[in-house]
């Protein structure tokens, strides 16, 4: 089974960011060059998060993050059927961030085999780490993936999104989905590497080595 890389912020849940964590987001990778950066956190050393902290903003605060729909659910039952499923954000790896981040997935029980933060470039950390696909909010990152010939969901969900999932032509392996039902549904088909596309609310799977045996 394949390693699947999901995203947190926007994709497993929505949480209020303000602008000067966006600015902390951001300037946690001014100082580095085009070199691949991020931490893989050791849960068990989290420490636990200090009520006081919580107060400071949102983002510490773990009981204000909304998972969307089904996303738990989805992950866990991808992981039980063997998938490896690695967290992969941009968070910043500080320990008050690490702390909530941590806090949230254990009391939510989601199931996974690692979790990646401060991650500064997911294209280049899926190739390195033969991750299959990625599912992501930022366009960005799909495309980072795409240009590397990884398949990812560009998910586009809001917390009651029932919308038909979409493709982008120009970039075949990325499949837009817009709520976590579609791709509970629907992730087989994008880790099967690319397929034709056809039309606006489908692909056609072509399996690569029967099409070169054709050829
Ligand atoms: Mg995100």
């Amino acid at each position: 089974m394949g390693i699947i890389g999901v995203d947190l912020d926007n994709t497993m849940f929505t949480c209020k960011r303000s602008f000067s964590y966006m600015l902390m987001n951001k300037f946690q990778f001014l100082r580095s060059d085009d070199k691949l950066k991020y931490k893989e956190i050791d849960t068990n050393e989290a420490k636990e998060v200090h009520p006081i902290i919580k107060n400071f903003h949102k983002i510490l605060n773990p009981a204000s993050y909304k998972a969307y729909p089904e996303a738990i659910e989805t992950i866990n039952a991808l992981y039980d059927q063997g998938y490896h499923i690695y967290i992969i954000t941009s968070r910043p790896a500080i320990s008050p961030i690490v702390s909530a981040t941590v806090a949230w997935l254990k009391e939510n029980g989601v199931k996974f085999d690692k979790l990646i933060m401060g991650c500064n470039n997911k294209g280049e950390y899926a190739k390195q780490n033969k991750v299959s696909l990625i599912i992501d909010d930022f366009d960005k990152t799909c495309k980072s993936l795409d240009k590397r010939g990884i398949d990812s969901i560009l998910f586009k969900g809001t917390l009651k999104s029932k919308k038909k999932f979409t493709i982008n032509k120009k970039t075949p392996h990325i499949t837009i989905m817009h709520s976590w039902n579609t791709i509970k549904e629907h992730i087989g088909e994008c880790i099967s590497k690319i397929g034709e596309v056809v039309e606006e609310t489908g692909r056609i799977l072509v399996d690569q080595q029967n099409q070169s045996q054709e050829i």
